[in-house]
Order: structure tokens, then C-alpha cells, then sequence
């Protein structure tokens, strides 16, 4: 979590670039942000609570300096105040950290001993401080720093000033995510691309354990004491891609693109038919099982791919949550596929299950959005969504584009098995080019969704319900719901919610329930009568038919395509229920409370 940024140049407007690079990374924390940068030998420190609009007014940005640090936090130890936030100071050295240091309570311990003192309940500041102790016994900050990878244990990305040298910028990354950027007479340091795409295209990306030293004109990076060779990459995307474009948030931009970002996702490996599914994919049929491993959303994506792995390709798939894969007992099977998801290809752990899963042995494939990022460099396989620059922290594009990439790779182990008939081939061919149509149509709904957000905005509980698929995207609708309208939900199978939870159906209690999967609809409709019979607010999503209309009391129909397809319609009402909620209740839907897009600490 949290973005950080420096910059070092020829121009003078540093604050003017950190501000601008902080304000680009909001989207990764946003408890509190500060700088430090030079002002004649000096290291200057300004540090506030809450946004960086904050941060902004009280930064007098007629001082001039080319050399400094920014940083906005996600906190993991100690509350979101002015005192936790970065940058912190001590003796010579300015830090900004992103990550976890595991053993900071042993080290703070041994520190204080050594006479150091503490303003911070940070893990952060422990860093700053060791740095110091360090330096005072050795006066070079590159073995200091290749020290500190020796110490500290966990994650860090640091972004380091040092008062004895003012033209230089230091930084080291392990087990978080870290860039720089390469400009004219200028270069930077990034947690993501965001922060510098408006200043270069070019940029190095750090890998665990590297440190690099860096100066207006010059860039050396190290790692294990040795200076090494690094590789210039160039950006494919530019500014004007991470820009509202006239949405109101960028929320409901990302929604509105899902239709472009399926075909995009799916172009290259149905444009000849089955074909190229089979010529541009690997052939996965070899596995005998499947592991899907993710967190949140990309979790729930799983759990789509599951039901399409299983149905379409009849391979037995198990989804689990990345943060309890990773301490388990493993039971991988040799002949297991472990795909892992990730939007960001920096979710930690996520990152952490791939390397068990290679450690075991096992084939691994990676289904991610953000290109070179760590879990694609990591992954034996990778599999692109082409979802685009996702700003919005409640993820929609990237997790339909999860959805498109699992259905794909269901279809290429059904196609290598001839387990799809040549009709059904020709159908889900010219489904694949309805379905952006479909989205279309059902995105113009939004009226629909207003009203359901309205009838639901009273009520402090909310149940979605479904069987088999359908309580997969349940899952997803109940998730965007609790994260940007601070409304509680739960979702449940349908034939569960008999066994307990239906005691907390009461009048009014609002329903969202999904039949979208024939095969169980009629007993989905059961388990609606019940919860109607009981005093529930129906709103009932389906694509059925189905004549009887005494057990709901708004309806959102789906169109009909072949069932590989119909997530990534039925999901659609399910954000913009999430968004027209949150609307109404006033919350910051791009940057809800308390979260932060890209996961990188456990
Ligand atoms: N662990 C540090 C803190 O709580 C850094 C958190 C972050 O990555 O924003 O301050």
C-alpha cells in the first residue's frame, strides 16, 4: 500500500513534482502524506494528517529545491496521525517507507539501548533510525543500506535523503513494489507508473533486494554489494489514460469501459475462432486439477473461473483466499495448474502463495492487469487482462477482465478436450461479439439502479442470494456494496440462508437475488418465496423468463447469451447498484475509507 515518490533534477520545482506525483498515488492511502526535501544542506520535513489536498496547503511552494521525497500512507502500525506519517527524520537520514518490518519491536528494543528515541509508533521510523546507527559506524550509505538488507525482515520500499549528501537520492526495495523513472536531467522514484507518466515514459523497475543511488544525470543501482546492468523499459500507455474524461468518478468510468476491455481481453484469442484460442494459449488440459489463489475481488473472479472450469472443461478447481493459502498445510497435487490473480500484480499476498506454489514445484499461470509487475515477472505463465489503468480503488474493469481471461482458458481446456460441439463453438463465437452490445444495453439501465439504490438506502443490512454462479457474483455484489457505501451485506447461497441467517430477515429487509444458472433457478425461487413470505424487499436479477411475479418486488433483467458469458452481464447491476448506493450517501467512492488499491503488505 501507499505511494511513494522523490524526485531528483535540474529544476527547482520539487515540491510542485512531489505534490503532483503524491496526488496521482492517492489512490494507494490516503491517511496521511508529507515531504522531505533539501533547502540548503538542509532537509526539510512537512508532514499532515488526512488527504494530500492537506498536505497542500500548508506547503509554501515558492521554496525552491530539486531533491526530495513525498509519501501517502496507508497505516499498518499506529493511528492515521501527524506524528505516524512519513517522511520521518532521524540524525542524517529522511525516510519514506512502504511495507511491513516484521522484527521492529527487537530492533527498536536494541536501538533504544543505543540511546535512540522514538516520536512515532511506526515500524518506519526503527528504519530511519537503524540507518543512522549504521551510518555513524560506517560513513558509506551504500553498505548501510545493503546492511539493512541484511536486518531488516518483511517489506520495505524506501524512498532515502541523507543531509551529508545533497545531490543524491537513495532507495531500496524487497517484497514491495518500486520504479524510477529516467527523465532529462532528471530521474524519480515511484510505488506505481501513475506518479511519473506525465514526466517520462522510461523507467527501471527495482527488484527485491536492489538499491540504486541516484543523481540528476546519473542512475546506479546495486544489489549484494555489486553494482549491476539494468533494463530501460518504456511505458505503453500515457497521461491522458488515468483521466476521469468527463465521468463524475472514476468508478463509474472504469464500469462504463468493461465493454471495450472484453474485447480487448478476448480479441486475440477469438479472432480466427477456436483457432486461435488454441494456437495463442497454452494448452492447460494437461492438468488434472486446478488452484485458484487470490484476495478480494480477484477471490470472487475465482470462484467464477471455478464454476466455468468445472462445468466447461470438467477439471476439478479450488479457490482459495492468498492469505490463508499461504499458511495452510499445502495438499498441491504435482499435476495442479496454480493460477493466481492480481490486478495489480503486486497483491503481497498473492505474491507469497505464487512462490510456495513454485517452491512445491508446481506449473504456475498469472492472470494480471499491471505489465512487469511482480507476480507476472514471477508466474511461469502470464495470461494479460487488457483491463487499462484501473484508478478507481474498488476494482470493476479489472475483475470482469479477470472473469473474460478464466471463461477463456475454460473454453481452450474444453476445446483441446472436444468437450464443445461445433454448434455451441459457432454460438459462444458470435455471443463473444454480442456480449459488449449487452453490456451496453444494460448500462444505459442506470434509472433501474437509482430506484434499487433508493429503496435500499434506509436499511443498514442487505442479503444477496444465489445458487452455484450466481452466489459467486452475489459474492462480488455484496463486496462492491460493503466497500464504497459503508453498507453491511452479506451474501449467502440461497439454500443456506434457511439455516440460520434467514432469522435476520425481517419487513422491508432488502434481497438482491440472482437466478441466472437454469439448472437451479426454480430452487433459487424457492428460497426467494421464502424470504418474501418473511417480509423481504425483493430485487430479483435474472434471465429467465419465468412467469410467476408474486415473489419480488423490482426486477433487472439480463439478456440471454451462452452461459460462459453471462457474469460479466449479471455483475453489471451489481456495481452500479454499489455505485448509485454510495452516490446517494455521499461517500468517496474512488477512494473509499480505510482501503487502498494495490495490497502489498500481508
Ligand atoms: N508500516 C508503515 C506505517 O505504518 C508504512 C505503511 C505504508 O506502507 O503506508 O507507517
Amino acid at each position: 500500500m501507499c505511494g511513494i515518490v522523490g524526485y531528483v533534477g535540474k529544476d527547482n520545482d520539487g515540491l510542485k513534482k512531489l505534490i503532483d506525483g503524491l496526488e496521482k498515488l492517492e489512490y494507494r492511502g490516503y491517511d496521511s502524506s508529507g515531504v522531505a526535501y533539501f533547502q540548503n544542506e538542509n532537509i526539510k520535513i512537512i508532514k499532515e494528517k488526512g488527504k494530500i489536498s492537506n498536505l497542500y496547503n500548508e506547503i509554501n511552494f515558492a521554496e525552491k529545491t530539486n531533491l526530495g521525497i513525498g509519501h501517502t500512507r496507508w497505516a499498518t502500525h499506529g493511528k492515521a496521525d501527524k506524528e505516524n506519517a512519513h517522511p520521518h527524520m532521524i540524525g542524517k537520514f529522511a525516510i519514506v517507507h512502504n511495507g511491513i518490518v516484521e522484527n521492529y519491536t527487537t530492533l527498536k528494543k536494541e536501538l533504544m539501548k543505543k540511546g535512540y528515541s522514538f516520536k512515532s509508533e511506526t515500524d518506519s521510523e526503527v528504519i530511519c533510525a537503524l540507518l543512522d546507527y549504521l551510518y555513524k559506524k560506517d560513513n558509506n550509505i551504500l553498505n548501510c543500506i545493503e546492511k539493512l538488507n541484511e536486518i531488516l525482515k518483511g517489506s520495505y520500499a524506501l524512498g532515502i535523503l541523507c543531509s551529508d549528501e545533497p545531490n543524491y537520492l537513495f532507495a531500496v526495495k524487497k517484497n514491495s513494489p518500486l520504479i524510477i523513472g529516467i527523465g532529462d536531467d532528471s530521474n524519480f522514484i515511484a510505488s506505481d507508473v501513475p506518479a511519473i507518466l506525465d514526466k517520462t515514459k522510461k523507467y527501471v523497475v527495482l527488484e527485491d533486494g536492489d538499491y540504486a543511488k541516484i543523481k540528476m544525470d546519473k542512475l546506479e543501482i546495486y544489489n549484494n554489494g555489486k553494482i549491476k546492468k539494468y533494463d530501460v523499459k518504456d511505458f505503453g500507455f500515457d497521461s491522458k489514460m488515468i483521466d476521469k474524461q468527463g465521468y463524475e468518478h472514476f468508478m463509474l468510468k472504469e464500469i462504463y469501459e468493461q465493454p471495450e476491455v472484453f474485447r480487448k481481453t478476448t480479441n486475440p484469442y477469438l479472432e480466427t475462432g477456436f483457432d486461435s484460442l488454441f494456437n495463442k494459449m497454452p494448452d492447460f488440459s494437461k492438468y488434472r486439477k486446478i488452484r485458484i489463489i487470490a484476495c478480494g475481488s480477484a477471490m470472487h473472479a475465482g470462484l467464477v473461473g471455478k464454476q466455468m472450469l468445472e462445468r466447461f472443461a470438467n477439471v476439478k478447481t479450488e479457490v482459495e483466499t492468498a492469505s490463508e493459502f499461504r499458511y495452510n498445510k499445502l495438499f498441491l497435487e504435482p499435476d495442479e495448474l496454480v493460477i493466481v490473480v492480481s490486478q495489480s500484480g503486486e497483491t503481497a499476498d498473492t505474491l507469497e502463495a505464487l512462490k510456495i506454489a513454485k517452491k512445491n514445484g508446481n506449473d504456475t499461470l498469472g492472470i494480471i492487469n499491471e505489465k512487469g509487475s511482480t507476480i507476472a515477472r514471477e508466474a511461469k505463465i502470464v495470461l494479460y487482462t487488457e483491463a487499462g489503468k484501473e484508478v478507481a480503488v474498488a476494482t470493476t474493469k479489472a475483475y470482469s477482465a479477470q472473469v473474460a481471461m478464466l471463461s477463456l482458458i475454460a473454453l481452450n481446456i474444453a476445446n483441446f478436450n472436444n468437450f464443445i460441439s461445433k454448434k455451441e463453438k459457432v454460438e459462444i463465437l458470435e455471443d463473444a461479439k454480442k456480449l459488449p452490445n449487452y453490456m451496453e444495453g444494460l448500462l444505459q439501465k442506470n434509472e433501474v439502479y437509482k430506484e434499487v439504490a433508493n429503496v435500499i438506502k434506509d436499511y443498514n443490512d442487505v442479503f444477496f442470494i444465489g445458487r452455484g454462479i450466481d452466489y459467486a457474483l452475489a459474492m462480488e455484489g455484496s463486496l462492491k456494496l460493503k466497500e464504497i457505501s459503508y453498507t453491511h451485506s452479506e451474501a449467502y447461497p440461497a439454500g443456506e440462508l434457511k439455516h440460520g441467517t434467514i432469522s435476520l430477515i425481517e419487513d422491508k429487509t432488502p434481497v438482491i437475488a440472482i437466478t441466472t444458472d437454469k439448472n437451479v433457478a426454480s430452487k433459487t425461487i424457492s428460497n426467494i418465496k421464502e424470504v418474501k413470505s418473511r417480509g423481504a424487499e425483493v430485487i430479483y436479477i435474472t434471465n429467465s423468463d419465468y412467469e410467476d411475479d408474486t415473489f419480488y418486488d423490482k426486477k433487472i433483467i439480463i439478456p440471454k447469451i451462452n452461459d460462459i458469458f453471462t457474469p460479466l452481464l449479471t455483475v453489471i447491476p451489481l456495481q452500479m447498484i454499489a455505485y448509485e448506493l454510495a452516490k446517494i450517501k455521499g461517500c468517496n467512492i474512488d477512494k473509499p475509507k480505510n482501503l487502498a488499491k494495490s495490497v502489498t503488505v500481508e
